[in-house]
Formats: C-alpha cells, sequence, structure tokens
C-alpha cells in the first residue's frame, strides 16, 4: 500500500471494500446478492446491530420492471436492513446499493480484485457504490469499539438492482413501509458535492392504429408509420418548447462544466420506435416509447397533459387518426432545499472533513432514492465517495482516490456522532 498511515480507518475500508469488489454483484443477472448481504449482514451482527433480511419476489421484481428481458435475470432479489438502537430522538436511514453494473471491457486491472495503483483503488463498484458501505462499516465499528454511541438511532438499507430499475430493493422495502426514519443519507452520490435535486421521470408510449394492406394497394389500407409522422412532429416542436425551460436548482459544477450547462432542465425524448413487418406490407401499427425528465419545479401530471395535449393537436390535424397514448410516473423529482436544516447538517460534516466548501447541487438523472423518500416522507439528500468524471462510474477503470476514503470516513464520523437535534 502505498499510501501513508491515518488515523481514519483507511487500511481497514480498503480491505472491506477489498472483500466487497471480489463479490461479483453485477446485474444482469444479479444472481449474487446472497453473498454480499451475508458478508455485510455479519459484519454489522459483530457490531451488534440487529438485520433483517428482505426479498422482493422474483415475479414481482419481472412485473415491475417490465422492459428487462427476463432470461437474463435470475438469483434471489435479497436486500438488507441494519438497525441500531442508539437511544437517540431521531433515526437518520442511510442506504446504497450493492449491486454494479457489468464491467464490460478495457480495464488496465481486474475489474473484480481490488488493486490499489497510485493514490487510488480499481474496481468494478469502486464509487459506484461500494466504497460507502466499507466506510459504514469502519467508521461504525470505531465508534462502537470504543464504547460510543452515534447521535442518530441508525437503520442502513444496503439494496440491490438499483443499476436496472426503475423498480430497486429501495423502492420495495419503502413500500413495504419498513423505511421509517427522520433523515435520510444516500451514499450514492459523488464527492464532489451533496445532491440535494433529481427529474423526476415519466415514461409514455404511443401507440397508432392503421389498416394493414398489400403494399401495391397501399391506398385501401392505413399506414401507421407514416401516420406517426405529425405526431411526432408535435412532439419535437414540444421538445423544443420545455427544453427551452431552466430550474433555478444548480447542476454540479464539474458535470455542468463539461455538458454545458449551468441548471438542471427538462427533457423531453423518443427514445424506441417500433412498427411494421414486411417491405410489401401496409404497417397496420406503430409504437412509440419515449421519457421525459420533469425538474423539481415542475409538475408531472403537468407534464403528461403537454404530451397528451401535443398528440391532441396532431389529431385535430388530422381527425383520421387513431391513437391511444399512456404516460405513467417512474419516479418523482427530489428536492430538499439547500437551507433545510438537514442539508446543512451534510454539508457542515462534508465542509469539514473534506477541508473545503461543499456545494449543494442537482441532477439530470432520476434516483430510486427520490422515490424512496417521498413515500417515506424524509428529507433526503446524497453525498457520496468518488468524483463524478474522475472515478469513471459505468467505465472501465472505475476507482476511489484513497484520500477520498479518508476523508469519507471523517464525514461520516462527523455526522454520526452529532446531536441530531
Ligand atoms: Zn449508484
Amino acid at each position: 500500500m502505498q499510501h501513508s498511515k491515518d488515523d481514519t480507518g483507511t487500511d481497514e475500508t480498503l480491505n472491506i471494500l477489498r472483500e466487497l469488489v471480489c463479490i461479483n454483484t453485477q446485474v444482469p443477472p444479479g444472481d449474487n446478492y446472497g453473498e454480499a448481504v451475508a458478508y455485510t449482514e455479519s459484519r454489522f451482527r459483530e457490531l451488534d446491530l440487529r438485520t433483517e433480511r428482505i426479498t422482493m419476489p422474483h415475479d414481482m421484481f419481472l412485473s415491475k420492471n417490465p422492459n428487462l428481458p427476463p432470461e437474463k435475470y435470475y438469483g434471489e432479489r435479497v436486500n438488507l436492513l441494519a438497525s441500531l438502537d442508539a437511544g437517540a430522538d431521531r433515526t437518520m436511514v442511510i442506504n446504497t446499493h450493492l449491486d454494479v453494473v457489468p464491467a464490460g471491457n478495457g480495464w488496465s486491472v481486474a475489474p473484480f480484485e481490488g488493486v490499489v495503483k497510485d493514490g487510488k483503488f480499481y474496481g468494478r463498484g469502486a464509487s459506484d457504490s461500494k466504497a460507502g458501505i466499507a466506510s459504514l462499516i469502519t467508521v461504525l465499528g470505531h465508534i462502537i469499539e470504543s464504547g460510543q454511541m452515534p447521535g442518530y438511532n441508525l437503520l442502513i438499507a444496503l439494496t440491490t438492482d438499483e443499476e436496472v430499475g426503475p423498480y430497486s430493493g429501495l423502492c420495495y422495502i419503502a413500500d413495504k413501509g419498513v423505511l421509517k426514519g427522520d433523515v435520510f443519507l444516500s451514499m450514492d452520490g459523488s464527492s464532489d458535492d451533496v445532491t440535494i435535486a433529481s427529474n423526476g421521470s415519466i415514461n409514455w408510449k404511443l401507440t397508432v392504429h392503421g389498416k394493414s394492406y398489400h403494399s401495391g394497394y397501399s391506398f385501401m389500407g392505413v399506414n401507421a408509420i407514416e401516420k406517426s409522422v405529425p405526431v411526432m412532429n408535435e412532439l419535437l416542436s414540444l421538445k423544443s418548447r420545455i427544453e427551452r425551460r431552466v430550474s433555478n436548482i444548480r447542476m454540479s459544477a464539474v458535470a455542468g462544466e463539461k455538458m454545458g450547462i449551468t441548471n438542471m432542465k427538462p427533457v423531453l425524448n423518443i427514445s424506441v420506435i417500433s412498427g411494421g413487418v414486411k417491405d410489401n406490407i401496409v404497417p397496420d401499427t406503430c409504437v412509440i416509447i419515449g421519457d421525459r425528465r420533469v425538474t423539481p419545479e415542475e409538475d408531472v401530471r403537468e407534464a403528461c397533459r403537454e404530451i397528451r395535449e401535443a398528440v391532441g393537436r396532431a389529431k385535430e390535424k388530422d381527425p383520421s387518426l387513431k391513437c391511444e397514448l399512456a404516460c405513467s410516473q417512474i419516479y418523482p423529482p427530489l428536492y430538499t432545499p439547500p437551507e433545510h436544516p438537514w442539508v446543512r447538517e451534510v454539508q457542515e460534516a462534508a465542509d469539514s472533513a473534506f477541508g473545503t466548501a461543499i456545494e449543494t447541487s442537482g441532477t439530470q438523472g432520476s434516483l430510486d432514492v427520490a422515490y424512496a423518500a417521498a413515500v417515506a416522507g424524509m428529507p433526503a439528500c446524497a453525498f457520496g465517495i468518488g468524483r463524478r468524471v474522475e472515478s469513471g462510474a459505468h467505465a472501465p477503470d472505475e476507482n476511489v482516490r484513497l484520500e477520498d476514503i479518508s476523508m469519507y470516513n471523517r464525514f461520516l464520523r462527523l455526522l454520526l456522532m452529532r446531536r441530531g437535534d
């Protein structure tokens, strides 16, 4: 190991992180969650935490995630809850996910071994999101073994299928009503800033109907693909109106710089189109699927209404157009105001642990954390180990800086030892 010894327990965190990375929890298939749950469960039990395994029934996993090819997903969809009654007035829910995306190609090190090199730890899941788990086990161990107690009761939720969703293990345990607490810390974030906002997501599906016929007599049929074109044009003009809107919530400076935007923005996408069978048959249906990212200032129902109205305009122009639209929310937006006491508390611990001012920011993506926090009615924010660009989450050579691990250990200690009142 090339780093110098420190008092934050970095070596111990690295050992735990290495063991976690060696448990390959890539999804698909997600067939190895049991091993990761067994490992973390035994670590929490050593510290006298109460643990509980909560498994999402497989048929529910498939029916709630209908876009996943079922043959690629197998194994037990098991999640872990660990709780500690510290005798405090308030309970902090701490969450992140155990699953990782597949390694893919292009690695300079073995992705599931955990390699330390040039001041960094490399491995799939290093930053997204196993380092947070390793840090939590380390810090909690230090606190409890020294005879102290955190300033909060703790409910730790290590969940699965975050990377495939939308209906992840976290959504499931939130719906079961077991996610009870006062404040929510997601460790599925970066060390660049405290994430306080994310876009909600809506999924929409438009089915355009036609009438099949021999293409030589196509004037006798109704071409569903050709009928879709004016509808798509209406949707594209809606897209350009929507995407001119700007949220008041600032993006992460690191990510924003890369993308050339400073604030969050709404988005409308046409993502999938399918129709037609053969060149000489008039297609009788055309199905168009898309999504819409809704900023925290927008309203999900209003966003669906805008899409419905765009389709309605196409119908007005062409009364023979037959189609139907389905529009449903996947995740709500997340927003905890920067002046919220919980955000302040997280931010202050982060500032002092990292020795620099950590800003709050929003993300364009949509989070299962937003769903869980909305169901459980808790203020939530995310702060984790890793850098948005440098750490390469979902890319080859995913890594975390050893100094970030050390600072995050310090952060968690400050946050956990603070009296939450
Ligand atoms: Zn993640």
